[in-house]
């Protein structure tokens, strides 16, 4: 017969839950559950998107009575960076650990008025693309909402951001619910107040939650390309096999039209492989009557890897080629390349 420690059952039952990352309705079922007045959920909330309280005895303008019965069965687990490093180009990469799951790191990127927060979702990735210091890493965890709005709040340069993008570390998609959760309370009049349009997620095109993303939620989608030819883009992104080409596209085109965003497809330009005018014949049929934009990206070399990076000259072609068949293309900055900040070149092999 098993022997049970009712000690050890008593202390995990009492021990504190953690409130931040918690939504509206979460907050407005523990308030109920306690009998207090019903808009002590919006207070709460208020004090921990708005104000960023980190203690319950912060929260002022509730009784002490409420605080100190909050503060006997929850916490508020909020986390500073452990480490910043600072490239040339003034942008910040922030290291910050998560329970369980390791490091996880963040990059801010100031330019001109624009100051981008490019946030991780997941502790490493699972999609393992072979242009991708994270996907090396496999899978170590994923994020819980309050994990991935940490990163916003807690970095010196919080109250300066305009933009963030869900492209650091992980897939969104594979964390769906949480960073759908997070994205409510970013966007939110009670939590960070962000307008959606201002926040863009990007994903390998994980096709059952485009449709759950476009339905719900207001902010912007980045697709990560790379090729409009399957064979080839199954070679640089292993985990589309799993959603091939035809089936994203289905899922964008799917979305009615009047309610359509402009999508954007990011695109990494490898020397040699993905940029000739077979690529651009096959993008301007595949992207069709999608209102959308490509954004170029040469791709940042990594250690043992075949791809090369192309010059700038062979980019430039590209795009005017793409633009030429009426694709709008931009060429995206390096950003953070001195510090391993840029794209693909996450790693928290700590
Ligand atoms: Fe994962 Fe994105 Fe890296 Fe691919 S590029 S392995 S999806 S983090």
């Amino acid at each position: 017969m098993q022997h049970v420690n009712h000690n050890l059952i008593r202390m995990s039952e009492t021990r504190p839950e953690n409130i931040y990352g918690w939504d509206l309705q979460q907050l407005e079922s523990l308030v109920t559950g306690y009998g207090w007045p019903s808009y002590t959920a919006r207070q709460i909330a208020l004090w921990l998107y708005k104000r960023h309280a980190d203690d319950f005895s912060q929260m002022t303008n509730l009784s002490k009575k409420i605080r100190s019965e909050l503060a006997s069965s929850h916490i508020i687990s909020v986390q500073d960076p452990v480490e910043m490093q600072l490239s040339a180009d003034g942008t910040k990469k922030y290291l910050f650990p998560v329970e369980n799951k390791g490091y996880i790191e963040s990059v801010f990127i100031p330019e001109d008025k624009r100051k981008t927060l490019c946030i991780s979702s997941q502790a490493g990735c699972r999609m393992g693309c072979r242009f991708c210091m994270t996907g090396r890493m496999g899978l170590k965890g994923n994020l819980s909402t309050g994990e991935i709005l940490n990163q916003v709040r807690s970095i010196p340069e919080r109250d300066l951001i305009t933009n963030l993008v869900f492209m650091g570390m992980g897939e969104p998609f594979d964390n769906l619910e949480a960073v759908l959760q997070s994205l409510e309370i970013l966007t939110a009049e009670w939590g960070f107040s962000l307008s959606p349009r201002r926040i863009t997620v990007s994903t390998i095109g994980v096709v059952p939650a485009i449709g759950a993303f476009l339905n719900r939620s207001r902010c912007n989608l980045a697709i990560s390309l790379h090729t409009p030819f399957e064979e080839e883009r199954r070679e640089m992104v292993p985990m589309s096999k799993a959603h091939p080409l035809a089936d994203i596209m289905a899922a964008i085109r799917s979305y009615p039209i009047e309610k359509q965003r402009r999508i954007s497809f990011e695109y990494i330009v490898f020397k040699d492989v993905n940029h000739s005018q077979h690529h651009v014949k096959a993008l301007a049929r595949l992207l069709d009557k999608i209102r959308c934009h490509i954004n170029l990206l040469s791709f940042h070399p990594i250690p043992g890897s075949s791809y090369r990076s192309p010059d700038q000259k062979t980019i430039e072609a590209f795009r005017d080629a793409l633009d030429n068949k009426g694709i709008m293309t931009t060429i995206r900055k390096s950003r953070g390349e001195d510090i391993q900040a840029a794209c693909g070149l996450l790693s928290c092999l700590k």
